[in-house]
């Protein structure tokens, strides 16, 4: 595996990023931290000629714990490690501390995060295995092995700090060509989409922070995560639950769930049902339920799909009883 040539430039603000979008429209990936980026060109997925840093745009660092705003280039330790971050939301110091490894942790961001490429165990492999087998819709090919037919990727989300922001109601800011924009991070995944094309970034946009509501940080959050080894490996699921509770009735009850499907989901159909509820061990016993009846995972990760749905309702049961005693 080997790296091809590619012309690397250094822009120091965003719209001088956005300039060179423009310029090299189609031939360009943008590079944080290159913790995923630069695995997947070793194993010449998308290969592009052009990579756009950002590593040198101090706007990107920008990191107020304290006022819920968090730069796209903000390196996972640091969320991970931050003494106010991690007393205000838990739940997303929790996620970036269960990222990889410490030496990703420096490096991988929470924009390349929140925009990890999609996985399969069709498409993470080397040139040589796929070309053996045959390519694929989402690299080179016109047919998926997973769910064989000609229109959807099924690949798999697989970022553990999107569904721990997704359960606050974060925001995002992204900037463009015409302009910024805000959206709700819940609407930057598209979850009907050809599974290919996995934001509804335009083309150029670049993410420039994520932002979390007034109120984000009342109650109790958490992230829990399954895979084959903790030192490591990439979600085969992500639980993030968020519960906020007064005179033991709910206010906001959240659930969002990652390393399922193709986009990270959150539970709103399931949740809100329970707001103005006492949370019951038999209410979370039958919202769990609900939970793991819900969730499509395909065989296209290491663990099998009937174990990671079945394991969904484990965890999401795990992580409310947790925090309903915690009150
Ligand atoms: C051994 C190993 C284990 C890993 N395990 C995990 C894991 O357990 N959980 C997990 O979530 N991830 C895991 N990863 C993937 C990766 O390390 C992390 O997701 C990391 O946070 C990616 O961030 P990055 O800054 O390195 O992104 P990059 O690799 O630089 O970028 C990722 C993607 O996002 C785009 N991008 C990045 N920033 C922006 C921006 N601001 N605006 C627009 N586009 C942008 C890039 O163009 C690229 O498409 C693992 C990687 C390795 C190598
Ligand atoms: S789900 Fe299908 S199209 Fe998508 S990466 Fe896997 S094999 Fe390829």
């Amino acid at each position: 595996m080997h790296l091809d040539p590619f012309e690397l430039h250094l822009p120091t603000s965003v719209e001088e990023a956005i300039a060179l979008a423009r310029t090299h429209s189609g031939a360009f990936d943008y590079l944080a931290g290159g913790t995923d980026l630069l695995p997947n060109y070793k194993m010449h997925l998308n290969v592009r000629p052009h990579l756009i840093s950002l590593d040198r745009i101090e706007e990107l660092r920008a990191f107020h714990p304290e006022e819920g705003r968090l730069g796209a280039m903000v390196p996972l330790r640091t969320l991970e490690a931050h003494p106010v971050l991690a007393s205000r939301y838990p739940g997303i110091a929790q996620a970036a501390g269960e990222v990889a490894t410490p030496l990703v942790r420096a490096s991988g961001t929470l924009g390349g995060n929140l925009l990890v490429e999609t996985r399969c165990f069709f498409f993470n492999q080397s040139h040589a295995w796929r070309e053996a087998l045959g390519y694929c819709l989402k690299a080179e090919g016109d047919r998926c092995h997973v769910v064989p037919q000609k229109e959807r990727c099924y690949a798999t989300f697989s970022g553990d700090l999107a569904p721990s922001l997704l359960v606050l109601g974060a925001e995002i800011e992204i900037a463009g060509t015409s302009g910024r924009r805000r959206l709700l991070l819940e609407e930057l995944y598209d979850g009907k989409g050809d599974g290919i094309r996995r934001t509804r970034l335009a083309p150029g946009e670049l993410l420039v922070r994520a932002a979390l509501p007034a109120g984000a940080e009342r109650g109790r959050a958490s992230y829990s995560k399954l895979r084959v080894r903790p030192s490591f490996d990439f979600p085969e699921l992500g639980v993030a639950v968020a519960l906020a509770e007064t005179d033991g009735r709910v206010d906001r009850l959240e659930i969002a769930l990652g390393g399922l499907e193709t986009y990270p989901r959150r539970m709103q159909a399931q949740t809100a049902p329970l707001v103005g509820e006492k949370l019951t061990e038999d209410r979370v016993r039958t919202l769990a339920e609900e939970v793991r009846k819900s969730v499509r995972p395909v065989h296209n990760t290491f663990l099998a799909p009937d174990y990671r749905k079945r394991m969904t309702g484990v965890f999401v049961r795990r992580a409310l009883m947790a925090l309903r005693s915690a009150s």
